[in-house]
């Protein structure tokens, strides 16, 4: 089963995002902050990232930045506020996979995940 690792300053969304996706059977590693998220995939790469834009201390951005020095395979999905799009298309350049604005639908993001898992199992066959 595929790896995710999520990333958010907010205990109760790192609690929601792993309830979510634990049932669904992933194997699933949390990080608080940015510092935490970049020594997680310096230890165990995951297979998918799901990163929030806004937290103190290091923002998703400068996370991303600093992951893909370390790893420049694995996939992310960017958590932003709704209207951000400076940041997103930032976020664009550091190869992003898909963003989702908060406050996000748990079923679509459900579906979005799988999604990408899908068409990263893919890409390895093909
Ligand atoms: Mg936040």
């Amino acid at each position: 089963m595929a790896k995710l690792l999520i990333v958010d300053d907010q205990l109760g969304i790192r609690r929601l995002l792993y309830e979510a996706f634990n049932e669904e059977g992933y194997e699933v590693d949390l990080a608080g902050s940015g510092q935490e998220a970049i020594e997680k995939v310096k230890a165990a790469p995951p297979d998918l990232i799901l990163m929030d834009m806004k937290m103190p201390g290091m923002n998703g951005i400068e996370t991303l930045h600093e992951v893909r020095k370390i790893n420049d395979a694995v996939a992310v999905i960017m958590m932003t506020a709704y209207g951000e799009l400076e940041i997103i298309a930032e976020a664009v350049k550091f190869g992003i996979k898909e963003y989702v604005t908060k406050p996000f639908d748990i079923i679509e993001l459900r579906e979005l995940v799988k999604r990408t898992i899908f068409e990263l199992a893919h890409k390895e066959v093909s």
